[in-house]
C-alpha cells in the first residue's frame, strides 16, 4: 500500500468512528465503541502495526504521526463524549430525586377509636360518673360462670348449642353468651358493698341478619348493698339514659322475667326519633326497649358464698350496639363489623 492509500484509510477509520461517536447515548454503547476503534483489536491498530513494514523511514514518519494525531483526537473526543454523557445522566438523576420543599405534603387522616370503642369508653364514663367501677373478665368462661352460678337451670334454652358457642378445649368451656359472668367473679373477689359495670363482648350462635351478629357488646351493671331498691336502680337507668343520649328521655319498666334477678323488669325509653309519636325505628310504638334488669335474685347471691348473705342488690344488662344503632339512628348492626371507612369515619 502508497502511503497516500494508508492515509486515505485512515481519514476513512477516522470518519466511520466519529460517525459511530456520536451515536454512542449510553456508557455501555461508549465501551464497544472503544473496544471497536481504539483497542489492541481495532482495525486502526491493525494499520499502526504494519507500519513496521514500511520500508522508507519518511513514509514511516508521515504516517506515524497522522495516526498518532488521528488517535489523540478520537480519545479526546471519546473523552468529551463520556463527560457530557456522565453530566448528562447526573443531572437526569438530580432531577430525580430533586425535593421540591415548596410542594404541599401528603395528608394522612389521623386515625381514631372504632366507634364502638368510643360508645364504651362513653358508657363507661358515664356509670364512672354515678359511682361504679369498670372491671373486666374472660370471654372463655365455663358454664358455671355462665349459666349455673346465675341461677340458669340446667335446661334453660340459652345452654342450647344453637344459642351458645361452645368450645373444644373441654364439654363445659364456652365463649361468654353475657358479661353477667363478671358479677359473679366480682362478688367471689370482693366483700359487698360493690358496685361495678363490666362492658366487653359477648358471642351467641346468632343468624347474622340487620339486628343480629354473633359477636356484640354488652354492659352489666351490679349494685349490691345492705339495703338497695328497686327506685335506686329506676334513678341509676334513668341517669344513665339522660347522660347516653344526652337529653331527657323518660323511661317506663315493664315486668319481664330473668332467670338472675326477681323481680325483672324489661326497661323503654321514649323514642328520640319521635317523641312517642310512632315511627318506623320504634315500630310506631313510641318507646324503644332499650335494657333488662331487676333486683339480683337470692340464688345468685347465695351461690357467691355467706359474704353476700343478708345484702340485695340490683343488676342491668345491656346491648352496645343496639344503644349505639338508636343514638345514631343505624339500622344495621353490621356496619360496626364491617370496617368499612366510608362509615367509621363518620365518628
Ligand atoms: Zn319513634
Amino acid at each position: 500500500m502508497t502511503d497516500q492509500e494508508i492515509s486515505t484509510q485512515l481519514q476513512s477509520i477516522k470518519k466511520e468512528a466519529l460517525t459511530a461517536l456520536s451515536h454512542c447515548d449510553t456508557l455501555d454503547l461508549l465501551e464497544n465503541w472503544k473496544q471497536a476503534y481504539l483497542s489492541r483489536k481495532s482495525k486502526f491498530n491493525d494499520i499502526l502495526k504494519n507500519l513496521g513494514k514500511i520500508g522508507d523511514v519518511d513514509t514511516k514518519k508521515t504516517i506515524g504521526e497522522l495516526a498518532n494525531t488521528i488517535k489523540d483526537e478520537l480519545l479526546k473526543t471519546f473523552d468529551e463524549a463520556c463527560t457530557t454523557l456522565n453530566a448528562k445522566f447526573l443531572n437526569e438523576q438530580i432531577q430525580k430525586e430533586a425535593i421540591d420543599v415548596s410542594l404541599p405534603g401528603i395528608s394522612y387522616k389521623p386515625g381514631h377509636y372504632h366507634p364502638l370503642s368510643q360508645i364504651c369508653q362513653n358508657i363507661a364514663q358515664i356509670f364512672s360518673s354515678l359511682g361504679f367501677e369498670q372491671v373486666f373478665g374472660p370471654e372463655v368462661e365455663t358454664n358455671y360462670y355462665n349459666f349455673d352460678a346465675l341461677n340458669i337451670d340446667a335446661d334453660h334454652p340459652a345452654r342450647d348449642e344453637q344459642d351458645t358457642f361452645y368450645t373444644s378445649i373441654a364439654p363445659h368451656v364456652l365463649l361468654r353468651s353475657q358479661t353477667s359472668t363478671v358479677q359473679i367473679r366480682s362478688m367471689e373477689k370482693t366483700r359487698p358493698p360493690l358496685k361495678i359495670i363490666s362492658i366487653g363482648r359477648v358471642y351467641r350462635n346468632e343468624e347474622i341478619n340487620a339486628r343480629k351478629y354473633p359477636i356484640f357488646h354488652q354492659v352489666e351493671g351490679l349494685y349490691v348493698n345492705s339495703k338497695v331498691s328497686f327506685g335506686q336502680l329506676k334513678w341509676t337507668l334513668q341517669k344513665f339514659i339522660n347522660a347516653f343520649f344526652e337529653r331527657d328521655l323518660k323511661i317506663r319498666l315493664r315486668p319481664d322475667f330473668f332467670p338472675f334477678t326477681e323481680p325483672s323488669a324489661e326497661v323503654d325509653c321514649e323514642c328520640p326519633f319521635c317523641d312517642t309519636k310512632g315511627c318506623k325505628t320504634c315500630g310506631h310504638k313510641g318507646w324503644l326497649e332499650i335494657l333488662g334488669c331487676g333486683m339480683v335474685h337470692p340464688n345468685v347471691l347465695k351461690n357467691v358464698g355467706e359474704n353476700y348473705q343478708g345484702y340485695s342488690g340490683f343488676a342491668f344488662g345491656m346491648g352496645v350496639e343496639r344503644l349505639a344503632m338508636i343514638k345514631y339512628g343505624i339500622y344495621d348492626i353490621r356496619y360496626f363489623y364491617n370496617n368499612d371507612l366510608r362509615f367509621i369515619g363518620q365518628f
